[in-house]
């Protein structure tokens, strides 16, 4: 195996298309059509900092206009470069299609290590990439919507809203230029925990399906299920603090940039969340063996694996020793595709990453929704709501008094049905029922398909084929 050349994200990306496209009755060319990026702008821009101009390279790529705007997060990392800019666009086409978003797929990036710089220089840099953006049309409410990735988070939405509203002074709907927002800045309740929420509802939905734990040679519940993590970014973070403090999910492994922690009794997700914070990295955290080689971690024995840093981290190498009998993508293309073979060879499930990490597009699609509206979810409903849910429970009060000690209400029952949905709610609601209905999208194909073996290939042919119907319903 070692000697087989590693394929790059995109071909990656390129290879499982391919391979769901096979068993698909496509008319000729519109498979290429799906298949290639649209446009990859390129820009560079300098920025006075320190005395001197820096120059920074950044992109925007458009994959597929079947439906617009486009949408996908812009990322600020080091390596940025376009072949891996391309490859998230197209993954954004195929996710929002999986998750009925009703976008195209699109994705940015600049070339930048963000903790190189502090917050004055790095809104300088923001606004001027936005600038060069928004000019183009490459961030505008109707045509193209960013939102947050790796290394940027409501911060840089922030300042991307306020520069695109500053260049369009009358445009009443500047705030759905972007999804990620701050509350207090157009953003909507429960976007920043959005993805890794969504890896918790793929999770609780995936253990609904007794045939589906069974194939992965498990049973049981989320409860008790032994967890590794890679990256505790905001996915990860938010994955493994839900399934730890409500799905009962022990959280064995936690693997990050300076090396990883193990504790087969279970870590403490929030002590090493703030650990992180107070000293940069995990190293020194009490309680736990710590592993200067994190990646090494990603082979340890546990039955759910949750890759949610990097691509390509799962590939040709280490393959063969994963362990793990599930893994979830919480990250983009975090498995290559030649370890994908490997892994289905061995009967490993995965749950793959245009559906698992889906939460946080489908979160910014109710936001660039309550952005385009201009009213939060629940303001008109939650009184009369639950004004009619008080004449229930005054109806039960009267029962409770008529049947003296036999019957009584519960005092919980009341205060949890008394209490109209805020937006909050309505949010987690969406997503979670959104979750639901992919998920079972994705395991019709994988279970009534003679010729489908696993959940990404049938993710594949969900998405492709919702595409194909949007571009034969234009005509194409
Ligand atoms: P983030 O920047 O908040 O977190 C990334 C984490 O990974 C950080 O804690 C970082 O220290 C860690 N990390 C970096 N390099 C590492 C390495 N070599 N080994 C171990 N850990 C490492 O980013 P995020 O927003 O959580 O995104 C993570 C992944 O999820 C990316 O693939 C991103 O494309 C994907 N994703 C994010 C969102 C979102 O809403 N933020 C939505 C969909 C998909």
């Amino acid at each position: 195996m070692a000697d087989k050349p590693e394929p790059s994200f995109r071909e990656s990306v390129d290879l499982m298309f391919s391979r769901a496209v096979a068993l698909m009755d496509l008319p000729p060319g519109l498979e290429e059509k799906i298949r290639v990026c649209n446009a990859t702008y390129t820009v560079r821009f300098g920025v006075r900092l320190r005395g001197n101009i820096q120059t920074f390279t950044g992109y925007r790529s458009v994959h597929s206009e079947h439906m617009e705007p486009v949408k996908g997060g812009i990322r600020y990392a080091p390596n940025v470069h376009q072949d891996e800019v391309e490859a998230l666009a197209a993954l954004m086409t195929y996710k929002c299609a999986l998750v009925e978003a009703p976008f195209g797929g699109s994705k940015g990036g600049l070339r930048i290590d963000p903790r190189q710089y502090d917050e004055h220089e790095l809104e300088l840099i923001t606004r001027r990439f936005a600038y060069e953006l928004a000019k183009r049309d490459l961030i505008h409410p109707s045509q193209n919507v960013p939102a947050p990735d790796m290394g940027t988070g409501e911060r840089e939405m922030a300042w991307i809203a306020d520069q695109y509203a500053r260049m369009n002074t009358t445009d009443i709907n500047a705030n759905a230029c972007v999804t990620g927002k701050p509350l207090n800045a157009g953003g909507i309740a429960g976007r920043v925990e959005a993805t890794g929420r969504g890896v918790q509802y793929a999770l609780q939905e995936f253990f609904r399906h007794p045939e589906d734990i069974a194939k992965a040679n498990m049973a049981g519940s989320l409860d008790g299920k032994r967890v590794i993590v890679q990256g505790l970014g905001n996915v990860g973070y938010h994955a493994v603090k839900f399934l730890s403090e409500e799905d009962g999910s022990i959280i064995t492994g936690i693997i990050e940039r300076d090396g990883a922690l193990f504790n087969p009794k279970g870590l403490d997700v929030e002590a090493v969340r703030n650990w992180i914070v107070n000293q940069g990295g995990v190293t020194g955290f009490p309680d736990a063996i710590h592993t200067a080689d994190g990646a090494t971690v990603l082979e340890e024995e546990c039955d759910i694996l949750i890759p949610a840093a990097l691509e390509g981290v799962i590939n040709l190498t280490n393959a063969a020793r994963i362990k793990a009998p599930l893994i979830i993508e919480a990250a983009n293309g975090p498995i290559t595709a030649g370890a994908d073979d490997i892994l289905r060879e061995k009967g490993v499930v995965i749950i793959p990453d245009m559906y698992a990490n889906a939460g946080g597009v489908t979160v910014s699609y109710f936001e660039w929704v309550k952005n385009l509206s201009h009213i939060r979810f629940g303001r008109m409903q939650r009184r009369q709501e639950e004004a009619r849910h008080q004449l229930v429970i005054d109806e039960l009060a009267r029962l409770d008094t008529a049947m003296g000690d036999a019957w009584s209400m519960t005092p919980e029952f009341k205060s949890k049905y008394l209490r109209g949905a805020g937006e909050l709610e309505l949010v987690r609601s969406g997503l979670d029922d959104t979750m639901r209905i992919a998920y079972q999208s994705m395991r019709e194909v994988w279970h009534e398909r003679g010729d489908v073996d696993d959940l990404r290939t049938a993710a594949y042919l969900v998405s492709i084929g919702k595409v194909a119907a949007s571009y034969r319903a234009k005509g194409l």
